[in-house]
């Protein structure tokens, strides 16, 4: 469904604009599943609330898309400036050359993370995978965040993260399907490609697969989900 949903959205062609507009149908569409799947049942109450973050604290693994709204938002606001290139290159320097695993258990703060509120500074631009978090325990979150070795199971509420997943695989099929290279990348080297070089969108929009050093492979993905 949100496939054909991210193809009309596409229709008018692979556009930056089209492309971040895409992938706002698609966050509206999955906060609208979940709300409608919440609905249908009774849930214990929610352990999440503002300023509780150890789950951005986690690899944020994203379709390239998401990348791409993110990208045009911070240059339209101006934010894509030196001084947030350099927190990309540093974050970049401080996991290259781990391994998945090592990686993934790597608890370094989202650099969208406000250090002292804890909440999110993008958080209407936030990705699927952040929107598919919901849990009923908040100290297992913290447990599984003090000992990423340990694969302390967190008690998330899996229809929640079932649906986020859904909407990104529609929606990056969307994107495949016009011919755009590449698949799922790491938000922060994502976004370092694209604000680093102005026309790296352009490029991924003409077919260059310009995102491909911060693809991310099967294995790395799935050592990514099982560190959540
Ligand atoms: S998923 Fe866990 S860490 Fe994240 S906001 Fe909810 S309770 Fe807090
Ligand atoms: S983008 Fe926002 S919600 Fe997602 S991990 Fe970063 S700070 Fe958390």
């Amino acid at each position: 469904m949100q496939q054909k949903a991210a193809r009309i959205a596409l229709a008018g062609g692979a556009t930056p604009e089209n492309i971040a507009a895409m992938v706002a149908d698609a966050h509206a569409r999955a906060e609208f599943l979940i709300e409608q799947t919440a609905e249908t049942v009774e849930l214990p109450p929610r352990a999440c609330c503002a300023g509780c973050a150890y789950c951005c604290h986690l690899w944020v693994v994203v379709p390239i898309a998401e990348v791409v709204l993110i990208a045009l938002r911070a240059r339209a606001a101006n934010d894509g400036a030196a001084d947030v290139q350099a927190k990309l290159e540093r974050r970049v320097a401080e996991v290259r050359g781990l391994t998945a695993e090592q990686r993934s258990r790597t608890r370094v703060p989202c650099l969208w993370l406000d250090p002292t509120e804890q909440t999110c500074r993008i958080y209407g631009l936030r990705p699927l995978v952040c929107r598919g978090w919901h849990s009923f325990d908040l100290e297992k979150c913290k447990q599984a965040h003090r000992h990423p070795t340990q694969n302390i199971e967190t008690a998330i509420w899996s229809p929640q993260r079932t649906i986020t997943e859904s909407v990104a695989a529609g929606m990056l099929a969307a994107t495949q399907q016009l011919g755009l290279p590449g698949g799922y990348v790491h938000l922060v080297e994502g976004l370092q490609i694209a604000l680093g070089d102005p026309a790296a969108i352009e490029r991924w929009l003409a077919g260059e697969d310009v995102f491909r050093p911060a693809a991310v492979s099967a294995e790395q993905a799935a050592a990514a989900c099982a560190a959540c």
